[in-house]
């Protein structure tokens, strides 16, 4: 197969900035990101120097500020001012935090839309945040009536910008635009997108955004997540985790709460040091990272693996313009769990989502065209094969 690719590379030096074992081709950081090699270290020093050596002293020394801190480091990545973006808790915290906030500051409008099919933990706690708050109703449609079932009554439009199975993309400011003219908050989960896509939310009006920090960004297993508030909304929304760590004065001890100023008030209890510390080594990388030549490298590393899925004759479900779409591809099989758990047998490991997807990240950090080349040629020798019939790839238990 003949490419006219641009196969130059800035990106190839980081590729040993990762920790990745032999013989594996890894399709699925975006689903846990790898492990970078200054990851062990830097964890290490948070547990035998920072917590063993300095004990309680820690907190004055770095921990009480790594939920602003890393936040900083992030904002660079998501399109935001430094002061727009705080790092704790997960993806689904922060999404309940967020949503409780929007429904609370305009009771005059009681429903929150989302689409069908989005990622199961944001509906679900959709579900629980409109529970929490009077009168309020989860509203969900399908993707292509979002824009119409928006009115009145809408407090806030929550959608995932990149989707988990298809890596379908939405416009982010044609949708914000949408939510605005409404009158409603526009709330992003960015699970998906971030360390995946270039992203503006300052730019694009956004209200309000969450995302993960174990996929893209490489922060590592239950890596804490992050939360970012439009400037303009910071002194009037509130969190309804009311937590100590989020008040004014939280060491003064107070009976009374306070709100902080700015993205401390999002803070419930005492942030997670360690998985901080790991999560701060991504974006220490990250801050070396050209997200714009990132994204150039991917588009190459999705059209190769396109290529071979098309030609292996696999129905691609992810939109081919790279304005539509994420840093993953996602093919349609009735077999796909077979044929991820044949490709897995022969080191190329991607991700089944069921019923009938299989799911492959493309991460240009530390893919090369080289590796995603081979991965699309051990995927046509698995389908034109029909290797993954053999019995143990047949078994559903099998944990991907
Ligand atoms: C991965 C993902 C999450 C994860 O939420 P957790 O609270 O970390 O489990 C949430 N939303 C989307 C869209 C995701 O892709």
């Amino acid at each position: 197969m003949t490419h006219s690719l641009d196969r130059t590379d800035p990106l190839a030096p980081l590729r040993d900035r990762f920790a990745l074992p032999d013989g594996v081709i890894y399709l699925d950081g975006n689903s846990l990101g790898p492990l970078p090699r200054a990851t062990p270290a830097a964890v290490a020093d948070a547990v035998e120097r920072q917590w063993g050596e300095r004990l309680i002293r820690g907190w004055n020394e770095g921990w009480i500020d790594a939920p602003v801190r890393l936040g900083g480091k992030l904002a660079p990545l998501l399109g935001a001012g430094a002061h727009e973006v705080i790092v704790g808790d997960s993806t689904s915290a922060n999404l309940f935090k967020a949503l409780v906030a929007a429904l609370r500051v305009s009771p005059e409008r009681r429903t929150i839309v989302s689409e069908a099919g989005n990622f199961p933990t944001d509906l679900h706690i959709a579900e629980g945040a409109v529970a929490c708050v009077p009168g309020a109703r989860l509203h969900v449609v399908p993707c292509d009536e979002v824009a119409a079932a928006l009115g009145p009554d809408t407090a806030v439009l929550l959608l995932t910008h990149v989707h988990y199975k298809t890596a379908r993309r939405w416009n982010m400011a044609a949708l914000t635009a949408a939510a605005h003219e409404a009158g409603a908050l526009m709330l992003w989960d960015l699970s998906h997108s971030v360390g995946a896509v270039p992203l503006d939310l300052d730019g694009a009006g956004v209200d309000l955004a969450v995302g993960c920090g174990y996929k893209y960004l490489n922060g590592g297993p239950g890596a804490p997540a992050f939360l970012y508030v439009a400037q303009r909304w910071q002194d009037r929304l509130a969190s309804p985790l009311s937590g100590w760590m989020g008040h004014a004065e939280p060491f003064a001890f107070a009976d009374a709460y306070h709100p902080a100023p700015g993205m401390k008030r999002w803070l419930a209890g005492t942030p997670p040091v360690l998985g901080m510390a790991a999560l701060e080594v991504a974006l220490d990388l990250w801050a070396q990272t050209d997200i714009a030549a990132a994204w150039v490298k991917a588009q190459a590393l999705w059209t190769i693996l396109a290529d071979a899925g098309t030609a292996a004759g696999l129905e691609c479900v992810t939109p081919a313009d790279p304005a539509e779409r994420g840093s993953h591809i996602s093919f349609r099989h009735p077999q796909a769990h077979a044929i991820v758990q044949a490709l897995i047998a022969r080191g190329v490991i991607g991700d089944f989502r069921a019923p009938d997807i299989a799911r492959f990240g493309l991460t240009p950090l530390y893919l090369s065209h080289a590796e995603v080349e081979r991965a699309g040629a051990i995927l046509h020798e698995v389908i034109a094969t029909e290797a993954w019939r053999a019995p143990e790839y047949q078994n559903r238990q099998a944990v991907t």
